[in-house]
């Protein structure tokens, strides 16, 4: 059996180095909000290239507390609108409803998956106060485009970065490519931890001022608080683990890149649509977070491929505006969000994949057709 994902093997590479890490901080006594986070914090801050990087208890966290704290600097209020794509995973939605604003759904590019550009400016009205790029698979939104439009309407940009750890626009890491960004260290993302975590990053003090006491009953000082907080830390342990894991990031996005490279060089069958590189400013736009191909006879090839034991897994089956939590959108139409949805399929891929793993996937896509 070829597995979507080991992650036994994956973090076995840094066994050693994980327990080390483990032991320091069982010995230290101190569990939450101490050295270790600090340390993350800075290690991460400098890795994505902003000032600040505050440690969460996971990735919707980290983007429900950036808009919170929006609210809190009274820079958003209730009711106001926040720009996200059709076809995102649904954290980045519920971190907008959750503050009670609104999400105004704009639909991705067939190619590239992703947001598009061209069609935010018809959805922006007087209470839009925010777009919120998601960096699907692994892979950055046209920012450029996207920051010329915010400026222009005096728009927040939240990156949602949970699927881009390392992955960079023009010179710039995600992260540092808008107002603020959110990330996760799920145990699946290409910085994984070993349970939840999330950080956001920012260049925004008040902002990062703000973060650092809403994740923490929204309190600076003990027993002084500052705004109705909720808890949301990075455990110490997860924090200790992620200076770790952080280390070998880009050793492991290298190797992702070369099964993808593999991929797309030899992928060959027509009914078969590989992933489009967004416009190529820069080589190191996509960190492969998932190797997504698409085609009409996507059900079918996928059980082809687990009758041969290869495990590939679907991002994802249903878009939120078919969603039971969202019964309100059921009526609205998002035909390349619902294409993308009904066609897509993702291939095994990560660091400890073999190239005869590879090659086999690969061997067995090609015969079908
Ligand atoms: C994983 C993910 C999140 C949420 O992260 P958690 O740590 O699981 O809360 C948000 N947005 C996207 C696009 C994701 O893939």
């Amino acid at each position: 059996m070829i597995p979507f994902l080991d992650l036994r093997a994956l973090n076995a590479q840094y066994r050693d180095e994980l327990i080390e890490a483990c032991t320091r901080v069982i010995d230290s006594g101190w569990y939450i909000q101490g050295n270790e986070c600090k340390e993350f914090e800075k290690e991460f801050a400098e890795y994505c290239g902003t000032k600040y990087a505050i440690g969460v208890a996971n990735g919707l966290d980290a983007l429900i507390l950036i808009l919170r704290a929006y609210k809190e600097l009274g820079i958003m209020s209730d009711g106001d609108e926040v720009i996200v794509p059709s076809n995102t995973y649904i954290a980045s939605i519920l971190a907008i409803s959750q503050n009670n604003l609104v999400p105004v759904l704009v639909e991705p590019d067939i190619h590239t998956y992703l947001i598009d550009p061209s069609k935010i400016e018809e959805k922006i009205t007087s209470k839009t106060k925010a777009v919120m790029p998601v960096h699907l698979y692994g892979q950055t939104c046209q920012m450029d485009r996207i920051n010329d439009i915010a400026k222009q309407y005096n728009l927040k940009v939240i990156e949602d970065s949970a699927q881009a750890h390392g992955a960079s626009f023009v010179d710039k890491k995600s992260g540092n490519l808008g107002d603020a960004s959110g990330f996760s260290f799920y145990p699946g993302k290409n910085l994984g931890a070993l349970g939840d975590g999330g950080a956001v990053t920012t260049n925004d003090e008040a902002l990062a001022d703000a973060i650092k006491a809403l994740r923490n009953y929204g309190s600076h000082k003990k027993y002084e608080n500052l705004y109705k907080g909720v808890n949301s830390r990075l455990d110490e342990i997860q924090a200790a683990l992620l200076r770790v894991k952080l280390r070998h990031l880009d050793n492991e996005i290298e190797k992702r890149r070369v099964i993808a490279n593999y991929y797309l060089e030899n992928i060959k069958n027509s009914a078969i649509i590989l992933p489009t590189l967004a416009r190529t400013l820069s080589k190191n736009s996509h960190v492969w977070h998932l190797f997504v191909i698409r085609t009409t006879k996507r059900d079918k090839l996928q059980k082809y491929l687990l009758d041969h034991g290869i495990e590939t897994l679907i991002h994802y089956p249903i878009p939120p505006h078919k969603q039971n939590a969202y019964k309100e959108w059921h009526n609205d139409g998002y035909p390349i969000s619902e294409q993308i949805h009904n066609e897509v399929l993702s291939l095994p891929i990560s660091g400890v994949q073999s190239l005869e793993d590879t090659q086999k996937i690969v061997k067995l896509i090609n015969f079908k057709v």
